[in-house]
């Protein structure tokens, strides 16, 4: 079906990634075994799943002759951090609209956003939520005025074109289980504006198959991104010749989203320490650690007893980790 068909892309990822088993989580958990992709690795600079999608959204904006990307986030963006640098491998100017006031300490995302040269504003987080589409539209208006072209990339570049990214992942796993002689029941990976996921439940029905696909919630609940994925999907359609007639169901779990977007307890940071100390991988506190932490709780409770392998993409998010030191300090020691 129309997997031959993707819209164009310009190359940033370092692709395909690894797909690797968790020998002694899988044998503390006592359940399914338990493999890991490692989409945290798709670059240094560019780590996490963003640079996938940025990499469709992105040739769209080449495609329009634009000369700057202008994008939104949290301070600790990944996304609007991976938006900077791939601005600056493609010789592009960039501005950020971030949650956040002057005077802020750069650190982790932020630091790296200033670093590669990106032009950073400061919205608040009133102002993000009601206004962040008008200001952006402010913001190329201006542009343009000074003789640029700029394309607006959405929050986490989760729209039909960035959806793309995780469609193309899609057909990497497809490949990748060939090589490994199965396939995997259920794929896990954390949602945060719903593009990942969205792409991979396309990316899925496309090839042929209509697997489990959890996704857990790191902010917003469970009817919320059935919308939204909804949305992702129908968008992402447009730019098809042939759409699927079957999807997997839109299965979110927002039972681990503790005290909200970008807050962790103690319990989840633990986790985290421990998961590092038995498999040598870090997993950072916004998205893949409470989603690591919520697939164990899953597993124990007995909820994926039905799942034989199971496929965890690890999405990245090293630098907002290391931009919440704070958190960590006294929890890593001990
Ligand atoms: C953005 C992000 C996610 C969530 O992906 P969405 O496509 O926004 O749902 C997961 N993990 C990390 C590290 C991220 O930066």
């Amino acid at each position: 079906m129309g997997l031959n068909h993707l819209p164009k892309h310009v190359p940033l990822a370092n692709l395909p990634t690894r797909i690797e088993k968790l020998e002694r989580f899988t044998k503390a958990m006592g359940g399914p075994e338990i493999w890991i992709k490692r989409d945290d690795q798709t670059g240094t600079e560019l780590s996490g799943n963003k640079v996938r999608k940025l990499e469709f959204a992105i040739q769209e904006a080449l495609d329009q002759s634009c000369d700057y990307l202008i994008t939104c986030g949290g301070i600790q963006s990944n996304h609007a951090r991976a938006t900077a640098v791939s601005a600056a491998k493609l010789g592009m100017g960039a501005v950020l609209l971030l949650v956040g006031e002057d005077g802020i300490k750069p650190e982790g995302n932020h630091l790296l956003d200033l670093l590669v040269g990106a032009e950073v504003r400061f919205v608040s987080g009133k102002d993000y939520a009601e206004n962040r589409q008008s200001i952006m539209d402010g913001i190329r208006t201006e542009l343009q005025e000074k003789g640029h072209k700029a394309y607006i990339i959405p929050e986490g570049a989760s729209n039909g074109i960035g959806a793309f990214g995780y469609v193309k992942a899609m057909t990497e796993i497809h490949q990748q289980e060939k090589e490994l002689g199965f396939q995997f029941d259920c794929i896990v990976s954390a949602t945060g504006s719903g593009g990942t996921y969205g792409g991979m439940l396309l990316g899925d029905a496309l090839g042929g198959h209509a697997r489990r696909m959890l996704g857990f919630a790191v902010g917003k609940d469970r009817g919320y991104f059935q919308r939204e994925v909804a949305k992702i999907l129908t968008e992402a359609a447009s730019y098809l010749q042939e759409v699927p007639r079957h999807y997997s169901e839109i299965e979110i779990n927002d039972d681990y989203i503790g005290k909200g977007y970008a807050l962790s307890s103690p319990e989840l940071i633990e986790f985290i320490r421990d998961f590092a100390r038995l498999e040598g991988i870090v997993l950072d506190p916004v998205y893949t650690g409470k989603a690591m932490f919520g697939l164990a709780e899953e597993i124990r409770k007995g909820n994926l007893k039905d799942c034989k392998r199971l496929l965890f993409v690890h999405t990245g998010g090293l630098f907002g980790l290391l931009g919440k030191a704070g958190d960590f300090g006294q929890i890593a020691g001990r």
